[in-house]
């Protein structure tokens, strides 16, 4: 087209006329109706996004126009896609403009005004006249965050952070946990919507849920994995969970999401991420065996005061807390072992995967079942791991707990021997290894995690399991 230059984000400037533009969209808005002051009675619309074209530059757009025409343009481009801009307005940004701050951040000083009637968008391809190499480029884009890498905070950070009546936005490095199905919701003013909840993980918590609103991002989260999807959150909002009964973040209009991020951090994080304790039981193993000294434990509780503690407990639930100390307890029973099998029937040894921790079935020895696990897929090899796996049920006058955990390092202390040591026992020396367990008076430490809306039965490990004096089982146990 004649007289058209095809310039970049940073040479934008005031007056800039005829202008094209070739930029990734990093982030885009549901558009919005707004009543026209000049012909009142009649509605327009506005759709906000943001373009990049370089890893420094991003700038926020506006395209006018009749209701039908807006609603048209937005349905058809999504974050990702390459678009081409052309006659658009640059205006200085206002920095005190109320608008700002529903907007992301971004780094040019201008914005880009578009109107149905001047401007066009249109969705680029990497065809022949188009350069593929500036195609990628662009597409690359997508993987670096809008903000410094590190300048993200833990979940940790946030379910510490005291509520505040000021609007905050923070920055998150996380990875996908679980990724809900989509649920339809009706609004108090009876709307059908629909919304999404992804439970993401970091280095300092495994199960912080965020829900998704916007269509867009529930559309866009159907494609991530969990344990490898790595996220850069920019700008989210942090604000109290009513119905968790924490502090959250909810996704907005000011925040860029940045997929897989192309970080050391991120890396970092996908390697964790990777075999992380994500299921209940694999968190209680990983604090189990995270507990140096168990002696320290002296809270006593008879069976039925475990049981009452660990329910799910409505009440307690409205003052739930998703941190670590609200769902977990530990203490100290004065109880018999009345069911261990050592010599029977019951698993007591396992193989593990020692890359991501994936049990091995015995018929396929050193097989990792984990197909996305290196491993598994045959790209590393790594020497399996043999580990205790054992389950004994923990009885006093008042009930019994059954299924208690009994793994790993706890396990090796308990029964006085290794997993190998333990395979070369004749099955009489298994006998004898039972019964200096079985009915015995004991002092037994365990950690409970407790029932949650989600998993209707605690989860109960055992710690330790001592010899009990008579005088101080006299002295200590609770009568009921
Ligand atoms: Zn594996």
């Amino acid at each position: 087209m004649a007289g058209v230059r095809k310039i970049s984000i940073s040479e934008l400037g005031p007056g800039i006329g005829n202008a094209m533009l070739i930029a990734v969209i990093i982030a885009k808005q549901t558009p919005r109706k707004i009543t026209s002051k000049k012909n009142p009675g009649t509605e327009r619309a506005v759709w906000s996004f943001t373009l990049r074209d370089t890893p420094y530059d991003f700038i926020n757009a506006s395209y006018w126009g009749s209701v039908e025409n807006v609603n048209s343009i937005a349905s058809g481009l999504h974050i990702g896609d390459v678009v081409e801009v052309m006659n658009v307005k640059v205006n200085m940004r206002q920095g005190n403009d109320s608008e700002e701050r529903f907007q992301p951040c971004v780094t040019s000083p201008f914005q880009l005004i578009l109107s149905e009637n001047q401007s066009t968008v249109q969705l680029q391809r990497p065809v022949d006249e188009f350069d593929a190499d500036m195609y990628n480029n662009l597409i690359h884009l997508l993987h670096i965050p809008t903000k410094a890498p590190s300048s993200f905070i833990t979940i940790a950070d946030i379910l510490a952070s005291e509520t505040s009546t000021r609007t905050e936005f923070v920055d998150l490095l996380v990875a996908v946990a679980r990724v809900s199905p989509v649920k339809n919701i009706k609004t108090k003013d009876g709307r059908d919507i629909e919304c999404r909840e992804v439970t993401v993980l970091d280095q300092t918590n495994s199960n912080f849920p965020i829900q998704l609103w916007e269509p867009d991002v529930i559309v866009q989260s159907g494609h991530w994995k969990p344990r490898h999807t790595v996220l850069f959150l920019a700008d989210v909002r942090l604000a109290w969970n009513n119905f968790h009964r924490s502090m959250g973040v909810s996704i907005c209009s000011r925040t860029i999401i940045t997929e897989n991020p192309d970080t050391t951090e991120a890396n970092v994080l996908r390697e964790y991420a990777f075999s992380a304790p994500i299921a209940p039981s694999a968190v209680l193993d990983q604090m189990a065996n995270s507990i140096s000294d168990a002696s320290a434990i002296r809270v006593v509780m008879s069976v039925q005061q475990v049981i009452k503690k660990a329910s799910r407990n409505m009440v307690a639930e409205e003052n739930f807390h998703r941190n670590s100390e609200d769902s977990q307890f530990s203490c100290l029973i004065y109880c018999f072992v009345t069911d261990l099998d050592l010599d029977g029937v019951s698993r007591v040894v396992v193989t593990r995967c020692s890359k991501c921790q994936a049990t091995m079935e015995d018929t396929f020895q050193g097989m990792c079942p984990n197909i996305d696990c290196p491993v598994g897929s045959g790209a590393v090899i790594a020497k399996p791991e043999i580990t205790f796996d054992i389950r004994v049920t923990l009885s006093d006058h008042t009930g019994s707990l059954p299924g208690c955990r009994l793994m790993d390092k706890n396990a090796e202390k308990v029964l006085g021997c290794t997993p190998t040591g333990f395979q070369h026992l004749t099955p009489e020396e298994k006998t004898s290894l039972k019964w200096n367990l079985l009915l015995e008076r004991c002092a037994a430490r365990v950690m409970v995690l407790k029932a949650n809306s989600q998993r209707q039965v605690p989860l109960i490990s055992l710690l330790s399991c001592d010899p009990a004096d008579p005088s101080e089982v006299a002295a200590r146990c609770p009568r009921c």
